[in-house]
This record gives C-alpha cells, sequence and structure tokens, in this order.
C-alpha cells in the first residue's frame, strides 16, 4: 500500500526549514568552520556572520546587537531569563523574599523554571496567576498578587505572548503597565517562541524587559533561539566558561543557528501580514469544517484572541492519543499541544488553568498551520478527522 501524502498540521511544535535558510546556513556546515573568537581569516569570517546575525535578530526584536543573547533555544533562553533574574535578585538580597509570578498557562519552559527555581534558591517564592475560560490573563489577580506580594519583593513577572496548545494571545502591554505601577522593580518576561512567527516583536513584545525565541518555531534550525535582554536589567548567566555574549551566555557560539535564526526572523517577518491572512483563512475553514461536520466538539479559545495557525478542538469522548494515532495513518500529523512525559493521559495544565474539564480534556487536539500549508493540507484533513472520530467513538 502507498503512503498517504503527507499533511502538516504540526507547525507550532516545529515548522519546516525553509530553503532560504538551508541556503543561508550551508557555508558554516563546509566551508566557514572556524572558532569565531580566532583572530584568523577563518575566525573573522564566522565573526562577522555572527554578529550580522546578531545585527539582523535586533532590528527584527526592535533591540539593540548588544541586547541579544543567543542561546540553544526557547527553553534555554526562558531558563536564562527565571533563572537569571531570580539568581541576581537572590544574589543581591541573600535570604530576603523573592516573589516570582507566572501565568498558570506558561510552557513548561517557564513554569518548570519557576518551580525549580523556588526549591533551589534560598527565598524564593513563586505564585501564579489565573486565566479565563479562553486562557487570557486576569489582570485584576495580576494587579492583586502585585500588591500583595509588596511591590519590592516582585523580582520577576512572566507572561507570555500567546500561549503554545491554544494559540491564545496576551494583554503583555497591560502586564507592563500594571507591574511598572505596582513593582517598579520587577522585571518583565515574555516568551515570545510561538508569537513570533505571527506578530510584529517590535510592537508586540516592545515593552518586556526578557523576550524569547526559537528558531524552529520560525522555520529555522532546532536548537537555536536568543534571549533579548534590555539594557539594565540585572542578569546572571545560567550557563558560565568562555564569558562569550558579554558574560551572560558562556561557550563557543553555534554560528549556524545563529544564521539561521537570523534569516528564518527576517524570511517570517517579510512575509508576516500576507501570512497571516493567508493561513488564518486556512484555519478558519479546517475549524468551522469539523465543527461543522463533527458532533460533540468544542473549540477551547475565542478565535479573535488566537494565533492565526492555531485550532484547538476537543473532541468528546475520544482519547486524544488514539486519535493523533489514526490521522498519523491517514497522513496527517496533528499533536495533542503539550507534551506528555508520563504517557498518563493527565489534562494539560494549560486547559485545567481553563477550566476545561478533565473528560473534555482527553479529547484534545492541536492542529497548527503555518508557512507551508496549503488549502489542500485542510481538505484531507477534513476528509479524514470526521471518519477517524466516529470510528473512535464507535
Ligand atoms: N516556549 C513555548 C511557548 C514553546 O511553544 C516552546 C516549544 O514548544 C518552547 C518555549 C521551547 O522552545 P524550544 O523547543 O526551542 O526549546
Amino acid at each position: 500500500m502507498s503512503e498517504p501524502p503527507l499533511t502538516y498540521l504540526d507547525h507550532a511544535a516545529s515548522a519546516p526549514v525553509r530553503p532560504e535558510v538551508l541556503e543561508a546556513v550551508a557555508p558554516f556546515a563546509q566551508d566557514v568552520f572556524g572558532h569565531p573568537s580566532g583572530s584568523h581569516r577563518q575566525g573573522r569570517a564566522a565573526r562577522r556572520a555572527l554578529e550580522e546575525a546578531r545585527e539582523q535578530v535586533a532590528a527584527l526584536m526592535g533591540a539593540r546587537p548588544a541586547e541579544v543573547v543567543f542561546t540553544a533555544g526557547g527553553t534555554e533562553a526562558d531558563n536564562l531569563a527565571v533563572f537569571g533574574v531570580l539568581g541576581a535578585a537572590a544574589r543581591r538580597r541573600p535570604g530576603g523574599p523573592t516573589v516570582v509570578l507566572s501565568s498558570s498557562v506558561e510552557h513548561a519552559a517557564v513554569r518548570d523554571s519557576c518551580a525549580a527555581a523556588a526549591v533551589r534558591l534560598t527565598g524564593v517564592e513563586h505564585r501564579t496567576v489565573g486565566v479565563d475560560a479562553h486562557g487570557v490573563l486576569d489582570l485584576g489577580h495580576l494587579a492583586e498578587l502585585l500588591d500583595g506580594a509588596p511591590g519590592p519583593d516582585v523580582a520577576l513577572v512572566s507572561v507570555m505572548l500567546a500561549n503554545n496548545e491554544v494559540g491564545t494571545v496576551q494583554p503583555l502591554a497591560e502586564v507592563v503597565a500594571l507591574t511598572r505601577r505596582l513593582a517598579p522593580g520587577a522585571v518583565v518576561h515574555t516568551d515570545a517562541v510561538q508569537a513570533a512567527p505571527w506578530l510584529d516583536m517590535r510592537e508586540a513584545a516592545a515593552g518586556a524587559d526578557l523576550v524569547a525565541i526559537s528558531a524552529h518555531k520560525l522555520g529555522g534550525p532546532k536548537g537555536a533561539g536568543a534571549l533579548v535582554v534590555r539594557e539594565g536589567t540585572e542578569l546572571d548567566a545560567l550557563i558560565v566558561g568562555g564569558g562569550q555574549e558579554h558574560e551572560r551566555r558562556g561557550g563557543t557560539h553555534n554560528v549556524a543557528g545563529a544564521v539561521g535564526l537570523a534569516t528564518a526572523l527576517a524570511a517570517s517577518a517579510a512575509r508576516r501580514e500576507d501570512e497571516a491572512l493567508r493561513v488564518g483563512g486556512l484555519r478558519d475553514r479546517l475549524a468551522d469544517g469539523i465543527l461543522d461536520a463533527v458532533p460533540s466538539v468544542t473549540e477551547a479559545a475565542d478565535r479573535k484572541a488566537v494565533l492565526p495557525g492555531h485550532c484547538h478542538l476537543c473532541f468528546d469522548g475520544v482519547d486524544r492519543e488514539e486519535l493523533i494515532v489514526l490521522l498519523d495513518a491517514a497522513g496527517v500529523c496533528v499533536s495533542a499541544g503539550s507534551a506528555c512525559a508520563s504517557g498518563a493521559l493527565e489534562p494539560s495544565p494549560v486547559l485545567s488553568a481553563m477550566g476545561v474539564p478533565a473528560s473534555v480534556a482527553r479529547g484534545a487536539i492541536r492542529f497548527s498551520l503555518g508557512h507551508t500549508s496549503t488549502a489542500d493540507d485542510v481538505e484531507r484533513a477534513l476528509a479524514v478527522v470526521g471518519e477517524a472520530v466516529a470510528r473512535l467513538r464507535a
């Protein structure tokens, strides 16, 4: 039997590498191999490429080149933000209370960093800010927590720009304004890993002190990312040794990764508006097509507040893992939207925070579209989803 054609609807997990990225990184796999700290021509060539990538990323993020710290992806950028700020704060006030506030729908890269910081660093406390039924941050609750933990004690506020599972975009400008008013000493971090392919970072993340991005969500290579660290933000390094990145991230640079990140960010920025319209239209056709054809399906979040590529649906009476396997057999790649390390069907913390009952969350599937998605992908998915769900329910 021949393989069904590939219908890739898991861009939010990892987007296909863009052709221009492949072309841009190729020289660094072969011809330009020098250490970027080297003083000879090979070193200089690597250094030049690295610094050009930094300038490009900075311009697209609305930052200065010196504010860009290259990392090995989004998880490291988030860890650097959380441990970097809390470590510096704990060092300044040893043993004194230091609070980190994060939204209750953060990716594990932030959620687990905050929890681990509370265990590892003396005096650090982690509190979470609730969300509404659509996953939008409860600003009243944030204000209460900023007020309740006396202002100066809040060291860090971490609120993602857009959620990885349901795609909800957060009111970051309001988060920044509230934090500046109620806890002027606190640093604001935003995980913009999912938002970066769709929103103009120069505006959407403008107020945050720390902004994390990841190349592979943009059509770049895996294992490359960056943290924008605005001037004046106190941050301890997570990885030391070598003094790279102005002592903020030690280790020999991943030159190809930095070039790949810059190229992917530039390519997605250049087509952002057209792609958002085109992909948003495809997403609507997919979501409406499923909602019309398949009974007992709920859409987790308000589509008006969701990124254009995200379509998150809960299929009643269906086990999400079984549905993923059936769809994969039909060539359709989707995911549940959150990794489940235990293998057990635990409801995702994001859906729990949104108040989605465990019985509904059991059937949660994330279809995510992106730069390679086509109308044919949508039609092929529509042709198989209804039947797969009916089979599982029978
Ligand atoms: N933050 C968010 C919102 C994500 O969606 C992801 C990846 O899924 C990450 C962080 C981690 O990024 P990386 O895969 O580059 O480590």
